[in-house]
């Protein structure tokens, strides 16, 4: 049986929950990106490892010659283990302790993206107390708002990623005057789940503004990093399996004033891996409440926490049932009220030992796995 793109036959003998891979359309989702770049020398493209650190999908990813864009020491050491060159790995967070900036100096990572003067001078004490000079870009929060989930924004001045726009000429002077920090460039992220090309436009005239104002006042502005938040479509997973990189670069190139040989960034994390992503879970009881069924799940939060969190929409299907489609509540056995997966969905009838596909969860999924009520961390299953 196959049911949707799904090998039911090799999954059924699974112990769930457990996450299901398809490598091919990961393969095909690198394929895409790797076409847009084309006739773009100078850009590169870092994937955030935070969306999903399996060591497969980042191995596959840095063998397709992608860089990694890391928030933490543990992400460095993972990046390096999977491949990544060094030097190709950028990392950024607001807030690097001192142990994993020296973790990062160690490997040569290529740059540090930096959020604060408070940051960029604890980073030059460091290179300079092991005689190094170290490469860093300037976050800037560029005050660019978002049309997507209020906890995923980052760009805007309330949020606590970056640098101010209107002050980062005082970082900057401060920056190139610093001995042990070679300054490199500016970066930016303005979100995550973006899907209205009028939010990264706006990115562009904001970067616009910002680097004729430098040159303006005769400052380096070095190479420009864009960031990631790159939206998909989790509505349709199986006619929509990629992302829509074609708009997404062509706004870019069409809006970003680039200078001659300046080099241009991307950080891009749940576009490229969250299609390909399925939380498979069984079915464990079918329970009549007084208002509402509820299809209770052996998955939870635990094993994705994004509905819970961020009241994020996930495509479910019944992928061994057949019957008349009735309407379900589908929740986690976890002891909170948001341990739901989805309220009032159509699925096929759900008997006891049914297999759900919970789409589009390649992302943001197995990463931000706990262990909450002492519950495992879920398996995987690769499909080549
Ligand atoms: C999370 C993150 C990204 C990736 O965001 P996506 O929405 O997954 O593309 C890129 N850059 C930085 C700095 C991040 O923190």
């Amino acid at each position: 049986m196959l049911k949707g793109s799904f090998p039911v036959d090799r999954l059924l003998g699974r112990k769930t929950p457990f996450y299901f891979y398809d490598l091919p359309l990961l393969d095909r989702t690198l394929d895409v990106v790797r076409q847009q770049l084309e006739g773009h020398p100078s850009w590169q493209v870092h994937y955030a490892v935070k969306a999903n650190a399996h060591p497969e999908i980042l191995r596959r990813i840095a063998a397709a010659g992608y860089g990694a864009d890391c928030v933490s020491g543990g992400e460095v050491e993972r990046a390096v283990r999977a491949g990544f060159p060094p030097e190709s790995i950028v990392y950024a967070g607001v807030g690097k302790s001192d142990d994993e900036i020296r973790l990062a100096m160690k490997h040569g990572i290529g740059r540090f993206n930096v959020e604060s003067v408070a940051e960029l001078e604890v980073i030059e004490e460091i290179a300079g107390s092991e005689g190094r000079v170290v490469p860093v870009s300037l976050r800037v929060n560029p005050d660019i708002g978002a049309h997507t989930h209020a906890n995923i924004t980052t760009g805007l001045a309330e949020n606590k990623f970056g640098i101010h726009h209107s002050m980062l000429e005082e970082a900057l002077r401060e920056a190139v005057e610093l001995p042990h920090i070679r300054f490199c460039g500016l970066h930016f992220h303005i979100g995550s789940q973006i899907l209205d090309m009028s939010d990264f436009v706006a990115l562009c005239n904001r970067i616009n503004v910002l680097t004729d104002q430098l040159e303006r006042h005769r400052l380096p502005v070095g190479d420009l990093n864009v960031g990631g938040g790159l939206g998909i479509n989790y509505e349709h997973p199986n006619h929509l399996p990629v992302a829509d990189f074609k708009s997404y670069f062509e706004t870019f190139a069409r809006h970003l004033h680039v200078r001659p040989g300046q080099a241009v960034h991307f950080e891009l994390g749940r576009s490229l891996v969250a299609p390909c992503g399925t939380l498979m879970t069984r079915v464990l009881y079918v329970k009549q409440g007084l208002t509402r069924q509820f299809a209770i799940v052996d998955a939870s939060m635990t094993e994705l926490i994004r509905p819970a969190l961020y009241h994020a929409y996930h495509r479910i299907e019944n992928l061994t049932s057949d019957e008349p489609e009735e309407l379900y509540d589908v929740v986690g056995p976890v002891c909170e009220s948001s341990d739901v997966f989805a309220k009032g969905v159509s699925l096929d009838a759900c008997r006891r030992g049914d297999l759900l596909a919970i789409r589009s969860t390649g992302a943001y999924g197995e990463s931000m796995a706990s262990c909450y009520n002492s519950r495992p961390l879920p398996g995987s299953f690769l499909f080549e």
